[in-house]
């Protein structure tokens, strides 16, 4: 069905877009019909995503700066108990424990991560608090947990009584092997582009279900689980994070973006350096999800399913990324 949004830009640009697929992407058909960049504009990966850019848009609609928008943004799933992948109510590691990983990137290059940090809500605040407070990039665990205190942060049990249950049924087999997500929720990874036309993000999330004591996955790591240049664009990643460790993989979106690539280009170039790198790359899943600085924005990912929420003037609405599987 056709979103009002969709229709909108149908109607400003021609239904000639329509049959565009492939290579050719609605991006590419974008930026060739209309020049102007699309500003304000905010992304971010799965379902969750369209609350979360609900609040990021009441910033970016105000004039606010993206770096504020997407912090704002975040902190909805963060919040939500129902989201069992990030902050409170995610999914503990196998010691029933929730550590929680995050972080934050501006348009002068500022950047702040907090990761195995527990019991503290707001993990991406604390990050932004790295950024805006400290001459760090990243604190991890109990350092972390310290100057989230000393910022005025409370500790909280993060632990909700389903997430118990659900660890308690996973304890039963104790089976550590990474199941491929496809159900359209995980780390919520948010980009934004500002009235100013500046670029910012943020990334943040339980982990991954029952993981090691101490596993610290790609969302926290600059590079890997989020990049914004401000010059290019900025990509976001959600999956299995030790691939986009392995591949730097945000970092590499962006750079294909500066070669000239559109954003779905690179996120698909990025997935398939994954695949020929990493032999196994079948039994995961892994998303890129990347915005220019034109406000084009594109997604590419492993196994089908993967989606992302996208807010602009004309509305909101969820895009499915293409995979290579
Ligand atoms: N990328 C996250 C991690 O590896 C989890 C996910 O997005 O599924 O910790």
């Amino acid at each position: 069905m056709t979103s009002k949004r969709e229709f909108l830009k149908m109607s400003l640009f021609g239904t000639s877009l329509l049959g565009i697929t492939g290579l050719f992407s609605k991006s590419q058909a974008y930026s060739e019909v209309n020049k102007n960049t699309t500003k304000p504009i905010v992304i971010s990966t799965w379902n969750h995503g369209l609350a979360a850019n609900h609040v990021a848009w009441q910033v970016l609609s105000d004039g606010g700066k993206a770096i504020d928008a997407v912090e704002q943004g975040v902190r909805v799933p963060e919040a939500d108990p129902s989201v069992m992948t990030v902050g409170y109510g995610g999914y503990p590691d196998r010691e029933g424990k929730v550590t929680l990983d995050a972080c934050i990137m501006d348009e002068n290059q500022n950047c702040g991560s907090v990761a195995f940090l527990q019991n503290i809500k707001h993990p991406i605040s604390v990050a932004r608090l790295v950024m805006d407070k400290t001459p760090h990039v990243m604190l991890v665990g109990e350092g972390a947990l310290e100057f989230a205190k000393s910022q005025g942060f409370k500790e909280e049990n993060l632990l909700t009584d389903k997430a118990k249950m659900a660890w308690q049924d996973w304890l039963k087999e104790s089976k550590y092997s990474p199941v491929i997500n496809v159900e359209n929720h995980d780390t919520i990874g948010m980009l934004a582009l500002d009235n100013n036309g500046d670029l910012s993000g943020a990334c943040t999330t339980s982990g991954a279900a029952f993981k090691m004591s101490g596993r610290v996955g790609d969302s926290p790591i600059i590079g890997a689980g989020l990049y914004v240049d401000n010059e290019i664009g900025a990509a976001t990643a959600t999956g299995m994070g030790e691939l986009m460790i392995k591949t730097v993989g945000c970092h590499l979106v962006v750079e294909m973006m500066r070669q000239g690539l559109s954003p779905e280009q690179a996120c698909k170039a990025a997935v398939e350096r994954i695949a020929k790198k990493l032999g196994d790359y079948k039994q995961f899943q892994v998303g890129f999800l990347a915005l220019n600085k034109a406000g084009e924005y594109g997604s590419y990912c492993i196994q089908s399913g993967f989606n992302y929420a996208v807010t602009d003037k004309s509305g909101s609405e969820l895009q499915d990324a293409k995979s290579i599987l």
